[in-house]
């Protein structure tokens, strides 16, 4: 009966688009997306699988506090470095990257509560056998990572070894750089090397108990002079508290063989 139909379907398109309206006018900037910076290849937290989809433990948090709290965002694999950079220059709202939470960094950004407990391991090719301190570096080069904490880390160390260091904007390319033997090590995160071992590659972890690598915690970053991203701060916060209290977080950590400290 087209004569009924017609006013039904009309009655259906007001109560939708009024229905959008009241959405829209409760939540404010339901309609916003955020623009969130991070790593292009830091496995397991951000790396394109072996299907070429973009995937890891950062994401599936981002995601999962992006449902709880409703809102959109817009990702931007970037690089660590150039993910800062974009935080700082506006061109992004957030960072999630394994960024480390330093007393340095919060005193320019906002972190939220850490979500992972890292340190830094040296590592070197898995076939090298000279290299069992960090004595063993000296008059060496090493790779380290440029802008991260790793690179602070052979900083710390480079004028009691002598070493001099190569920096890389992204993992991967530091670690070609000590398996050709450019390089003879690389500092970097704990879990992503331990991750990268099992995945063969081609490095090994170098234990020297005689300096202790700074361990430090991960969290999802925001300028601390933009009121704006305050507001996605507040909301990532209010995610993660609920995804540590539902399990989610700890699931998350699970999937990729990540510790669970919280
Ligand atoms: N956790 C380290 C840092 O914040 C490294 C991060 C990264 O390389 N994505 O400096």
């Amino acid at each position: 009966m087209p004569s009924f139909r017609k006013p039904f379907a009309l009655a259906c398109a007001l109560a939708v688009s009024w229905s959008l309206l009241a959405g829209c006018s409760n939540s404010g900037d339901a309609g916003k997306k955020y623009a969130v910076a991070t790593d292009t290849t830091f496995a397991p937290f951000e790396y394109t699988d072996s299907k070429g989809n973009f995937v890891g433990a950062d994401l599936d948090i981002l995601a999962a506090v992006a449902k709880d709290q409703g809102f959109q965002y817009e990702l931007r694999p970037l690089g660590f470095d150039a993910a800062v950079a974009a935080l700082e220059s506006n061109q992004a709202d957030g960072v999630i990257a394994g960024m480390s939470i330093t007393d340095k960094r919060k005193e320019k950004y906002n972190f939220s509560e850490p979500y992972y407990n890292s340190h830094i391991v040296v590592a070197v090719a898995a076939g090298n056998d000279a290299v069992k301190s960090y004595a063993d570096l000296s008059d060496k080069t090493v790779a380290a990572k440029t802008g991260t904490e790793g690179a602070k880390f052979a900083e710390s160390l480079a004028p009691k070894y002598h070493f001099k260091i190569n920096y890389f904007a992204d993992s991967p390319t530091m670690y070609e750089d000590v398996k050709t033997g450019n390089s003879v090590a690389c500092f970097e995160d704990s879990p992503v090397m331990a991750y990268g071992i099992s995945q063969n590659n081609g490095l090994k972890i170098v234990n020297d108990p005689s300096e202790k690598s700074p361990g430090s915690s991960y969290g999802f970053a925001v300028m601390k002079n933009s009121a704006a991203n305050q507001k996605l701060l507040t909301l990532f916060q209010t995610g993660l508290a609920n995804l540590k209290k539902n399990g989610q977080l700890k699931a998350i950590m699970d999937k990729y063989n990540l510790n669970y400290d919280f």
